[in-house]
Parts: structure tokens; sequence; C-alpha cells
């Protein structure tokens, strides 16, 4: 792994690809070189059950931490629609599969769909993201954000990822996959949660040169 001249490292403690994405954006500029979990040859599997995102959030930047001595960063995430009492939530990733299975996200969308078929509209929904910083001493930080919006009968858009095809931002008439990057990463959970977390963030490399 070559460290770039003077750049303070931060580990990504993801394999979520649209996570990764969407933080890359949001911590370009920052002057922080991120390092994702290949390409030091870690393969943590960290069992998320917390009862919050902010349990879960910081036992996964916690865990990739102490595994890699590199200050880390996780996000722990859900929608939350209030139709369903609030569910998916914690449950999200793994929202309609059988027992140690997993759907795609077009599927997850589906049986979402399905499981609000005869509740009122508008079906109002938010998004949550925790994000969880650690260093190598288990110290930890974190950061919240939420976006409200609606879930939308068909998916629309090409963008993002998990179920932002049907989530619906009215203020926009768009939803979170027909964003363009820039909008997505100005408004979205995620982007709020890191915004809020950039405070410390900078104080802990500044420490960490
Ligand atoms: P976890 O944080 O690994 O438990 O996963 C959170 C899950 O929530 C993801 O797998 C997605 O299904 C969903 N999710 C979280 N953030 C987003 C987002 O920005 N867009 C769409 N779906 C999301």
């Amino acid at each position: 792994m070559n460290k770039r001249e003077g750049s303070p490292l931060l580990l990504i403690a993801t394999y979520n690809d649209g996570k990764v994405k969407d933080l890359q954006e949001l911590l370009e500029g920052t002057g922080i070189e991120l390092i994702m979990p290949a390409q030091i040859d870690l393969n943590l599997d960290v069992v998320e059950d917390g009862h919050t995102y902010a349990e879960n959030a910081t036992k996964k930047a916690v865990a990739f931490a102490r595994a890699s001595g590199l200050i880390s960063l996780a996000d722990d995430s859900g929608l939350e629609v209030a139709a369903l009492g609030g569910a998916p939530g914690l449950y999200s990733a793994r929202y309609g599969a059988q027992q140690g299975g997993k759907l795609s996200d077009a599927e997850r969308c589906a049986v979402l769909i399905r499981n609000l078929q005869g509740k009122p509209r508008p079906w109002t929904a938010r998004f949550y993201a925790v994000i969880a910083i650690a260093l190598p001493d288990g110290e930890t930080h974190s950061a919240e954000g939420f976006c409200d919006g609606e879930i939308i009968p068909e998916e629309r858009g090409a963008g993002g990822f998990g179920y932002d095809p049907i989530f619906l931002m009215p203020e926009l008439g768009k939803t979170m996959a027909e964003l363009t990057m820039e909008e997505k990463n100005r408004l979205s959970h995620r982007a709020r949660a890191v915004m809020n977390a950039k405070g410390f963030l900078r104080v802990l490399l500044s420490k960490s040169g």
C-alpha cells in the first residue's frame, strides 16, 4: 500500500459498493486518503446485532480499527416507513430474505411495495444513517443524519443503490436514484451524517499525522 505523502489514512469499514461510492464523493477534497478493506486484504464479517444504528456502526468501526491498526469509518443505515411501523429499519439490508439468505436490491424494493399494498398513501419514509469513527485504541465517535421522503409503487431512476429508486423526495419531484451525485451528496441522510462527523474526523486525523 503506497501512502500519499502527508495524507492521513482512513479505512472505510464496508463492503457495500453503494456506500463506498457515496463516501468517496463525500470525503473528496478533505485531503484524507481512503483505504478499502480489500487493499489490505481485510475480510471481516461483523454481526450487526445492535439495537440501534449507532451500536451497529460503532461495532463495525471498532472491529475494523482493531484488526487494521487504522482509524476506521463505518456507516449503519436504514429506511423507516411509517405505515410499516418503522420497518425495515435496522433490518433494511436483510429485509424480505429467508434465514441466512439475501435478496437483490430490486427484490427488496418489490417486497417493500408488496407489504405496503392497501395502506393509504402517501407512504412517508425516512432514511437514517449513523457514521461511526473508531481509533485502534478503542476511542469512538459517531454522528447521524436523516432524510425525509415517501415510497412510490414503481422504481424510477438508474443511480444510487438499495431503496433509492422507490424513495421520492417530494420537494424535488425526483427519487433518490434520479438525483445527480452532487444532489444526493448534499441532501442524503449519509451526506448529513458525514457533514456532522467532519469536525471530529478532522481533529482525529490531524493527530494521526
Ligand atoms: P447496513 O447499514 O449495512 O445495515 O445496510 C443498510 C441498508 O439500508 C442497505 O443495504 C440498503 O438496503 C439501505 N440503505 C442505506 N442507505 C441507503 C441509501 O443511501 N440508498 C438506498 N438504500 C440505502
